[in-house]
């Protein structure tokens, strides 16, 4: 009786050590998403059956021909062990049934746990860890780098905007190593949350960039233009001298840009992606501006949600966010602080401006941003018109860019396939 306490002892003492440093993967359930690792049912099964039928064999030879004593053999193996008396037969029978599964669990448990943990990376990587890498302090630069398992995800790659002690942090060293990241994901196409990453690629991120296809579309008249300001600044710098290089280089070029839009892929809304080791990305609208999403991504059993920059209610021609739908963790835009966006109506606003400036022969310029902002003015500078409350007047829209992300959010409103995006080259200037 003690030998088959000591092997199903030691067998039981062991599983339950793997088990629970290395769970499912110990016995190679194809859940564990590792394909190298070994059936241990099958292989106890079938282990314990051949030692079983192998000592049922063996007795039944020694009871035929005596004189070869096999039995000193198994005695050998099995400690405790009595030949030919019922009991002993039947302690032999047992004690080599769970030889099998001790030989399965032993070298096939620990097998399994030891190429998971491998795999995984467990030893470095086994929580998932959340950093801030701009949008911290500051409203532009955001940059949020999730690591679990082996895989790191980096959402938003933006660049920092504003005055030049937060500009020059755009030209400090990526504080992680681009090359190590999997995977980009872009909530949408503003520069303060894109505009940072044909530097990423440079600097030897290799993985691919997921995000809307309005977002891939925007990229394509941003970035670009990103690209040529840069190469501008650049240029100025060098004649103007103020900068401490002799020969100042830009952040990026133009080329860059158009070679980062190479690795955009285009995801639905609401279309849940793969992006490995349990991790899966989905993305949610989020008004704001064309293309634009909130992230939620799953790690194995959490969510996490990353607001991205929200529209509001009502924000026409946008469409008001998606309604937030519960997550463990919420990464949140905080852009407006405590503030409360003001209950007004803009074409309430904008009319008596207008009117009054058309009246007396005037025109009215309005500096706004290119993308988003411009297409938002011009709806209600013509929902004004078309309501006879201002007169038909020739509206001019004074730079490339917002001209090409007019017709952009046109062709998408139509459902028309847009253009890869890095054959669309809106650069021009009038970034404004
Ligand atoms: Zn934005």
């Amino acid at each position: 009786m003690m030998p088959i306490l000591y092997f199903a002892g030691i067998a039981a003492i062991l599983f339950f050590a793997l088990r629970f440093s290395c769970g499912n993967r110990v016995m190679g359930h194809a859940a564990s998403g590792s394909h190298n690792s070994l059936p241990i049912t099958d292989l106890g099964w079938a282990l314990s059956l051949f030692l079983s039928i192998t000592y049922v064999v063996c007795v039944a030879f020694d009871l035929l021909f005596p004189r070869y004593v096999m039995y000193e053999t198994w005695a050998g193996l099995l400690p405790g062990f009595v030949w030919l008396t019922p009991t002993g037969f039947a302690i032999g029978l047992v004690e080599s049934f769970l030889y099998g599964w001790y030989v399965a669990l032993v070298f096939g448990g620990l097998y399994n746990a030891l190429i998971a943990r491998r795999r995984a990376g467990m030893t470095r990587l086994a929580r998932p860890s959340l950093r801030f890498l701009g949008a911290a302090g500051t409203v532009t630069g955001s940059r949020y780098l999730v690591e679990a398992g082996s895989r790191r995800i980096l959402v938003d790659c933006g660049l920092f905007q504003g005055f030049k002690t937060l500009r020059d942090r755009s030209r400090k060293p990526f504080p992680a190593r681009p090359a190590a990241i999997d995977t980009v994901l872009l909530t949408h196409a503003h520069l303060d949350h894109s505009g940072y990453l044909p530097a990423l690629i440079r600097a030897g991120f290799a993985g691919r960039v997921h995000c809307t296809e309005a977002t891939a579309e925007l990229c394509g008249l941003i970035l670009p233009d990103s690209g040529h300001l840069q190469e501008e600044e650049a240029r100025y710098a060098a004649r103007k001298g103020f900068s401490k290089h002799r020969n100042p280089i830009p952040l990026y070029t133009l080329k860059d840009a158009e070679k980062a839009l190479e690795r955009f892929d285009a995801v639905e809304f609401r279309r849940r992606i793969d992006l490995g080791d349990g991790i899966a990305a989905t993305f949610i609208p989020a008004g704001h501006l064309l293309g634009a999403a909130q992230i939620r991504l799953e790690i194995g059993g959490s969510t996490v949600h990353f607001s991205g920059d929200l529209g509001h209610d009502p924000d026409p021609p946008m469409r008001p966010p998606a309604p937030f739908e519960g997550a463990d963790v919420v990464v949140c835009e905080s852009t407006y602080g405590n503030r409360r966006h003001p209950d007004i109506d803009p074409e309430a606003e904008l009319a008596p401006v207008l009117k009054r400036t058309f009246a007396r022969g005037g025109t009215v310029l309005i500096p706004s941003f290119a993308v988003g902002r411009a297409q938002g003015l011009m709806y209600h500078v013509a929902r004004l018109m078309a309501r006879g409350e201002i007169p038909r007047v020739p509206v001019y829209l004074n730079s490339p860019m917002a001209i090409d992300a007019t017709a952009a959010k046109a062709r998408l409103r139509r459902g028309e396939p847009t253009r890869p995006a890095w054959e669309h080259s809106g650069i021009g200037g009038g970034g404004a």
